[in-house]
């Protein structure tokens, strides 16, 4: 439970207060969540302190690590694959308190947005002027603090997909894809503790030794193997996310969506 609260007057001052051992607080959604059972005993409010602006500058779309994800969701200027992501959180009232920053640093398995952002090639800049890959950020399990989310811009055709058993659910399946001419990302949540990419079954899809749903059905049911879920047998997740991953890669290469 929350002891205490304290209200920086700069990033510098926040990411101070955190190497004294006091954890940021963005929209609050996971921190506040019960079933997450984190130990936040002193936190750093990161409201007003971070951007919620969402900008093209050149060819980078600069979203402000306080964006929510409704406004994501809401945003005609962000790519339509990052927008139905960040629309997959059920409630409105969670996606209009969750931060992207505070997904991305939250690194949950479940998040529907981190496989989004590997298959878009995101970076992230933090508060020591550092820019990195999120899909750096996510393996290293960094909690640096995020200030921005850098988007690249990118060619070919992308899909995100989940499978929920009921509306409220926990995700049994989250998959990002993106096909382009020489270049693909597959990206799966829900399959290991983190979000992770599926680098040899992208490579069989640029190179064409993967071409049929078929093929990369059997390809991507091999590299994975995720472990039961709340409600779902392993064998089911294996095979349900084989399935949206194997679909969303032959859309994505029809130029699909
Ligand atoms: C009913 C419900 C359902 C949910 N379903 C999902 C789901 O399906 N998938 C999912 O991924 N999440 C889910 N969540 C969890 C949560 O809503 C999201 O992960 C959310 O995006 C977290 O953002 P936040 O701004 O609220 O983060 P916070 O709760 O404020 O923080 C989350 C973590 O990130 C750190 N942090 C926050 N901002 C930053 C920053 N800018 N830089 C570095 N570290 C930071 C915090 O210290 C903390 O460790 C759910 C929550 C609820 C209540």
């Amino acid at each position: 439970m929350i002891q205490e609260a304290v209200k920086p007057a700069s990033l510098k001052e926040a990411a101070a207060l955190q190497k004294q051992g006091m954890m940021f607080l963005s929209g609050g959604t996971l921190i506040n969540w019960a079933p997450a059972q984190i130990k936040a005993e002193k936190v750093i409010l990161l409201e007003g302190l971070l951007s919620t602006g969402i900008e093209q500058k050149g060819d980078t779309l600069e979203i402000g690590a306080g964006a929510t994800l409704q406004s994501i969701a809401d945003s005609p200027a962000v790519p339509e694959v990052l927008r139905t992501g960040a629309g997959f959180i059920p409630s409105r009232i969670i996606r209009s308190m969750a931060t992207i920053g505070g997904n991305i640093a939250a690194n949950r398995t479940d998040s529907y947005i981190i496989p989004v952002l590997f298959a878009l090639q995101a970076k992230v800049e933090t508060a020591g002027g550092e820019i990195m890959d999120v899909y750096s950020y996510c393996t290293e399990e960094r909690s640096d603090l995020i200030v921005k989310v850098l988007l690249p811009r990118v060619d070919g055709s992308a899909a995100v997909d989940r499978a929920l058993r009921s509306s409220a659910a926990y995700p049994s399946a989250v998959t990002a894809v993106r096909v382009a001419d020489g270049d693909c990302v597959v990206a799966l949540g829900c399959a290991a503790p983190h979000a992770i990419r599926l680098k040899d079954v992208e490579q069989g899809i640029v190179s064409k030794s993967l071409v049929s749903e078929e093929d990369i059905f059997k390809a991507v049911y091999a590299a994975i193997n995720p472990p039961a879920g709340l409600k779902e047998t392993a064998e089911y997740k294996r095979y349900i996310e084989s399935t949206l991953i194997a679909h969303s890669a032959v859309q994505c290469r029809k130029g699909g969506k």
